[in-house]
């Protein structure tokens, strides 16, 4: 874990300038630009009871500080821990922060964590539809201890009023903590509206270029931080030296990702929106999504993700999944490559029998950052194929 000080100088940067900068001081002894990647597992001490500034890798690493200092930074967070994979991130979350009390989560929510609280931990928890901010103080059971937030949701891409939600969370005394997987940090900051908690999984659109796992936690609060880094230290599930290199790496380039993603992604929202196979398009950016107008006031851009439910069902969602050239079918997104997927068998089929099972007519597409024109052919071919 590291703490910033706040009010050092790279507060005042815009984020594409902290992405690039923040945590990423050329290296003391050797003026390396790039952060040096520290392999060691161990750290030599000037005597007995006088370690230097590391001692052992799974309590810190100086290539893992330069992470952690590098998105806390991004978040506007205090306290920065970076994690193996994002499922490591949130069991920390929810381990050290979950009370008594039930975890509320929304009816749409990652698959992995679903089966995280499903099938792992000991944590009573209730998933509740917390996209009518208005009818939150009705729907959080007695005694809630968190509230688990994501926005957008994932596969629906439906808008939570964070602000709202995190300030009911308050009122009950609940901690309320955002996966802002989907968002980034480039577009949405869950800290600064209320959220006590956000979590990433630096796997999608932080690292994004599909070749590395890892997951992250930022927050402001000292007690619930020291909760936390308990469990980063004493559990250990903490990212290797070279992982976390590469997801510094990743991020230098994140604004320019995301500007290219959401651009992309718009087009692509729209194109569906007017085509006969597709019976909704679910993207925050288009007005016609209901949650439109919320999505307007905490995001400064929509993302890459878009999901269409077909006119055709099941079987037009497995044949357009199956059948594009492009967009590559698979789990994960966020990386620079397109990507599609059908939620209902593949990233939300551990949700299978329940409520919360993923529509099995819905498609969702990571909309990578190829050139728009061959994108756009590769769907309209793919749905033409759809109607024959
Ligand atoms: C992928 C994902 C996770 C889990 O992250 P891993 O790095 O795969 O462990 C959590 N939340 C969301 C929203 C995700 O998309």
């Amino acid at each position: 874990m590291i703490e910033r000080r706040l009010g050092a100088p790279g507060d005042g940067w815009g984020p594409a300038t902290r992405a690039i900068h923040a945590g990423q001081e050329p290296d003391a002894t050797t003026g390396s630009v790039v952060t040096p990647v520290v392999l060691a597992s161990t750290f030599a001490q000037d005597g007995v009871g006088r370690p230097r500034a590391y001692e052992y890798a799974r309590s810190a690493n100086p290539t893992r500080d330069a992470l952690e200092t590098c998105l806390a930074s991004l978040e506007g967070a205090r306290f920065g821990l970076a994690f193996a994979s994002g499922m490591a991130a949130i069991d920390a979350v929810l381990r050290a922060l979950a009370g008594p009390g039930p975890v509320v989560i929304p009816t749409d929510v990652y698959g992995g964590t679903y089966r995280l609280l499903a099938e792992v931990l000991d944590v009573a928890f209730e998933a509740v539809d917390l996209t009518d901010a208005a009818a939150v103080p009705e729907l959080l059971p007695p005694g809630t201890s968190l509230v688990w937030l994501e926005s957008p949701t994932n596969p629906r891409l439906s808008i939570i009023d964070l602000a709202a939600v995190a300030a009911e969370a308050h009122r009950r005394g609940a901690v309320c903590v955002v996966d802002n997987t989907f968002a980034t940090p480039l577009l949405q900051h869950p800290l600064a509206v209320g959220a006590d908690v956000v979590v990433h999984s630096t796997t999608k659109y932080l690292g994004g270029h599909s070749d590395v796992l890892g997951g992250f936690v930022g927050l402001d609060d000292p007690g619930l931080a020291r909760r936390l880094h308990a469990v980063q230290r004493g559990a250990g599930a903490v990212p290797g030296p070279l992982d976390c290199f590469l997801v510094l790496r990743g991020v230098k380039t994140l604004a320019v990702r995301m500007a290219a993603h959401c651009a992309n992604a718009r087009a692509v929202a729209e194109l569906l929106l007017g085509h006969p196979a597709v019976a909704e398009v679910r993207y925050p950016g288009l007005p016609t999504h209901p949650g439109h107008a919320v999505a307007r006031t905490q995001m400064s851009g929509f993302g890459g993700m878009v999901s269409a439910t077909l006119a055709g069902g099941e079987e037009a969602a497995r044949s357009l999944a199956g059948g594009l050239e492009l967009f590559t079918l698979g789990e994960s997104l966020g990386g620079v490559e397109s990507l599609v997927a059908h939620p209902a068998t593949m990233s939300h089929a551990p949700l299978g029998a329940t409520p919360l099972a993923a529509d099995p007519a819905l498609v969702r597409l990571s909309v990578g950052i190829e050139s728009l024109e061959d994108l756009v052919a590769d769907l309209q071919a793919g749905l033409a194929r759809l109607a024959s």
